[in-house]
């Protein structure tokens, strides 16, 4: 179902048009109320009056990560701090974390734009939504939980962690949806085939996955053992939280909520707007964000976009699926590699589990590229020269698509540990060199 047909299926130029109006609007503001933006548009030489159309975004400079880093807490704030109603912050690795605030409006915005999605998947008012994301400062559960109570859904705000609990409540309650990362699914489906539960206690239909990036391979493995249907849900903190993108049924990239926050792809190195459809580094603006408006946020999330029309009727732009983000690239010996392409092939392998854990070290002057590699119970063996062969099964596989040979290191079932919420899948231990 089509929550907002007005927004969802607007004409491009009369989309283009209120995208203007909305780019004028928080331009003004965060002009007049956020020094450090003021600041930087003067250094720019943009002034507010600059900006007319949506055109004119190119005018302003972009906007970091480091940013609300160098203002943390409160420096990028636009509003006084008693219209703010909720923090949230992202779950960074390293250093201070990054913290967002959001007014009355922000969060009502918010909860629309995961409205859009949760509809998009065929859920209602009649659905049972178990949010299975963790609750806290991680946007990722009260984000669902806020679009879930919004479309009406029963909501089941269970968090992540205690699976005997989560498989109770899914079969108790008759949860139909589930929304939390791809990898606590795939955790959760092995739970549920381990637990004994028969499948047809369970009412589960419809995935709502998102928070980390996921293959279509992936998509496949979780489908299978769940037996359901999973979406893609996509979405970061500094732009609000899960709910900025969705698939809709037609599966064919993931649509983004564009009356509220504009995307641009742009040259991860010099960062000049690509044409449509090239594969680039996605920026966004926020369009009606009062708290802490961001102006063209550099995502490191690297995709593509696509403007014509969808099957499903909206002419919402589509994104392509992450491919991983530039800070997640590891290059070794001179080659980009991405975690996901090690979890799309490992999902093509009969014989193993997708999950893994890649180490990549420097030993005398040379790149080492490790991957761990969990077994199936029934191909796992003792014996040396079965455990050899597909060894280099595997390692042939991965480097047919990612270019380079890996060490390939097979582990007995479950050692490799299982993620609640964003699976943490490398070590790069170069880095601390
Ligand atoms: P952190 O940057 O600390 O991980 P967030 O929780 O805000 O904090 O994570 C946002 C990031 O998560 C996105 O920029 C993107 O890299 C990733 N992400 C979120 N949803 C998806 C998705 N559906 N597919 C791929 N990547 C996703
Ligand atoms: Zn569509």
């Amino acid at each position: 179902m089509i929550w907002n047909t007005s927004v969802e299926c607007m004409d491009r130029e009369s989309m283009r048009k209120l995208q203007g109006e909305r780019l004028r609007n928080v331009v003004e503001h965060v002009y007049h109320n956020c020094a450090p933006y003021r600041e930087r548009m003067q250094q720019a030489g943009v002034k507010p009056s600059d900006i007319q159309s949506i055109d004119d975004i190119v005018k302003l400079p972009f906007s970091s990560k480091q940013d609300l880093r160098d203002y943390y807490p409160w420096g990028l704030l636009s509003v006084p701090q008693s219209e703010i109603v909720k923090i949230h912050a992202s779950s960074g690795t390293t250093g201070k974390p990054i913290v967002m605030a959001y007014t009355r409006n922000d969060v009502a915005n918010w909860a629309e734009a995961g409205t859009r999605c949760l509809a998009a998947y065929g859920l209602g008012k009649d659905d049972v939504i178990q949010v299975s994301y963790g609750y806290g400062l991680f946007t990722g559960g009260l984000g669902a939980h806020d679009a879930s109570m919004n479309l009406g859904a029963t909501t089941i705000p269970m968090s992540a962690g205690n699976t005997e609990k989560q498989l109770l409540m899914m079969r108790d309650l008759g949860a139909t949806g589930l929304a939390c990362t791809p990898s606590y699914a795939l955790y959760l489906a092995e739970a549920l085939e381990k637990s004994g539960i028969p499948r047809n206690e369970i009412k589960l239909k419809v995935g709502i996955f998102g928070a980390e990036p996921w293959t279509e391979e992936m998509r496949k493995e979780i489908e299978y053992r769940l037996g359901i249907k999973a979406y893609d849900i996509y979405g970061l903190t500094e732009i609000s939280g899960p709910g900025v993108g969705f698939e809709c049924e037609c599966q064919n990239g993931t649509h983004l909520n564009e009356d509220l926050f504009f995307p641009e792809i742009v040259d991860p190195k010099t960062g000049e707007v690509l044409p449509e459809g090239t594969e680039g580094e996605l920026v966004f603006t926020t369009l009606s964000k009062e708290g802490m408006p961001m102006i063209r946020f550099r995502t490191h999330d690297l995709t593509h976009l696509i403007y014509e029309k969808c099957s499903c009727g909206r002419t919402l732009v589509r994104m392509g699926r992450i491919l991983g983000r530039t800070d997640d690239m590891l290059i070794i010996r001179g080659v980009n590699v991405f975690p996901s392409q090690v979890e799309a092939v490992l999902c093509t392998l009969e014989e193993v589990e997708p999950h893994f854990f890649i180490t990549v070290d420097r030993v005398n002057n040379t790149d080492t590229f490790d991957i761990e590699v969990e077994v199936k119970e029934k191909y796992y063996s003792d014996v040396m020269s079965e455990m050899e062969l597909l060894r280099k099964k595997i390692a042939h596989a991965i480097h047919s698509v990612v270019g380079i040979q890996p060490n390939i290191k097979p582990v007995a079932p479950n050692t490799i540990e299982r993620s609640q919420g964003k699976a943490k899948r490398v070590n790069d231990k170069r880095k601390f060199k």
